[in-house]
């Protein structure tokens, strides 16, 4: 692991409130600026430009010249190949620079903002330069005298539209296969955390990314998203995000020109911990699945379900653990959680906290702000961990997005797999066991887009992630992403004319 600086040595840099378009910087039509705010002081950071439906024509208009008449569609692969190997290695280099932006704008730790997602990014980069290379076709078997074969090729101008949790690594998530492939791409930052997608899109002419193929649009969802989604221009919107923005997405295809879309959405992930588990790495795994990233984790594994007879053990655990975790300023080295990502979110966190105990789960440590300190200025929350949460509870159902834990008590597995489907979710899931032979065999029973077995949260380039259930459909990551990214053609060749 690279050894880091001491951010608080280290003076951030912020972009210039502007709009990345065709190459160039420029101030919005309409002249909006987004506030941005610093979570964890509730101090104002630099405003960035906020995206109207005028700019992101402008960007989908340049993002379209780019792919019909510009360089990048028809370049080789590999020649791509070198211009996205330097995007990710000036990426890289400029990691801890992106990581104290991030973690400032964010909350999260500058650990967690350099080594789990500036870092991660670059990679992500590094990976789709490289597969790409191996996209084929196929001859098929047709019978007659003709020469048939499939053509992978991209599906046009692509608006990636991302959250604020990981803005750098889950916008590469999309520009790494998308970019790769020859598409050209319109990128949609969250409102919230603006900053580094517009220093990503700087990176990106640096590298030798030709004019247009990366525009970067950071606005308002009802605003730059909308304008995006409606666009009669955009062949497919990729998304993460939240599954009401979703429901939106599929409007806004059908109203227009039916675009593509993959979504990946929220989840009430499951870790399904049995008698036989190694406790010691169920603790782990439990405990940092949930307070990792101070639950802004899509994957989060907020539902802990127990069997009787390890149940109480390990609650007593993750209550002790919870109750140690350093909850602090995202710039101390010592710090092991940061600030929410904003007031709102530490509101509907809290909100969903008092649902819970209304509703008769039992608050074993945390349930409220975390005010000690210089934390009272910011928006930070106590770990929390909720005891004998029935699943007909709200807290066990929707996505709380926050550093909040639900322990279930079941008298066997059957009753742990039924629970652990048992919401409309089905984004990831954790299950513990020395079995694991029979891990194998329970992993096909769960509902999930990704199976954790005695690990968690584990994530590489090479593995796509995504969901099922409300959780949305096509995957990012892997060589399966590029199927988001390009379309088949099939060509007929008469061979006795
Ligand atoms: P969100 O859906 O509110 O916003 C996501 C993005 O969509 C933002 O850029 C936002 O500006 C934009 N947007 C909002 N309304 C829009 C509209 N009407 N049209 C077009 N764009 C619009 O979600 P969020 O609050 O930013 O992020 C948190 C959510 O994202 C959580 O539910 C979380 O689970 C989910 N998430 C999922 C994954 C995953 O990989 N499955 C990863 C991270 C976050």
């Amino acid at each position: 692991m690279p050894k880091l600086s001491d951010p608080r040595s280290l003076t951030p840099s912020f972009p210039p409130p502007q709009l990345l378009i065709g190459g160039t910087l420029r101030d919005p039509v309409e002249g909006g600026r987004l506030q941005v705010v610093n979570p964890a002081t509730g101090e104002r950071l630099p405003d960035a430009a906020a995206a109207t439906a005028a700019d992101v024509d402008l960007a989908v208009k340049a993002a379209r010249a780019a792919f019909e008449s510009g360089p990048w569609p028809s370049m080789t692969p590999v020649a791509r190949r070198r211009v996205l190997r330097r995007f990710a290695d000036l990426l890289w280099q400029k990691r801890e620079a992106l990581g104290l932006v991030e973690s400032l704008n964010n909350g999260k730790t500058y650990k967690d903002a350099v080594l789990g997602d500036v870092g991660p990014a670059a990679a992500t980069l590094d990976y789709y330069a490289d597969v790409a290379t191996k996209l084929e076709g196929e001859v098929l078997p047709v019978p007659g005298p003709f020469h048939t074969y499939t053509l992978r090729e991209p599906v046009g101008v692509v608006g990636a539209i991302v959250p604020w949790n990981y803005p750098l690594s889950l916008a590469t998530w999309k520009l790494g296969p998308s970019l790769a492939v020859g598409c050209t791409v319109v990128l949609k930052p969250s409102e919230l955390t603006p900053h580094t997608a517009m220093a990503l899109g700087q990176l990106a002419l640096e590298a030798g990314l030709p004019d247009g193929v990366l525009n970067v649009v950071p606005g308002l969802g009802h605003q730059a998203g909308e304008a995006l989604a409606r666009h009669g221009d955009v062949d497919k919107v990729s998304f993460t995000g939240s599954p009401r923005t979703a429901r939106a997405l599929l409007h806004a295809s059908a109203d227009t020109n039916l675009k593509r879309l993959s979504l990946e959405l929220g989840g009430k992930s499951p870790q399904v911990v049995l008698p036989d588990a190694d406790l010691d790495a169920a603790v782990e795994g439990c405990f940092w699945g949930i307070f990792g990233n101070k639950g802004e984790v899509c994957n989060a594994g907020s539902r802990v379900i127990a069997h009787a007879q390890v149940y109480d053990a390990l609650v007593e655990r993750l209550v002790a653990k919870a109750r140690a975790l350093k909850v602090g300023d995202p710039l101390d080295p010592s710090t092991e959680m940061g600030a929410q990502v904003s007031e709102k979110q530490l509101t509907s966190i809290l909100a969903l906290v008092e649902s819970g105990k209304a509703q008769g789960a039992k608050l074993l440590t945390g349930g409220a702000r975390d005010t000690a300190g210089a934390k009272a200025k910011g928006a930070f929350m106590q770990p929390t961990v909720f005891g004998e949460v029935k699943s007909s509870m709200t807290i066990a159902q929707q996505e709380i997005f926050g550093p909040v834990l639900c322990c279930m008590r079941v008298q066997d597995e059957a009753e742990a797999i039924a629970l652990a489907n048992d919401t409309s979710y089905g984004l990831a899931a954790g299950l513990w066991t020395r079995d694991v032979a029979h891990a194998h065999a329970l992993a096909r029973k769960v509902k999930a887009g990704v199976v954790w077995l005695n690990c968690f949260g584990e994530f590489d380039d090479a593995a796509p992630f995504g969901g099922v259930k409300t959780s949305g459909w096509g995957r990012d990551l892997g060589p399966h992403a590029l199927e988001q990214y390009t379309q088949v053609k099939t060509v007929w060749t008469q061979l006795n004319r």
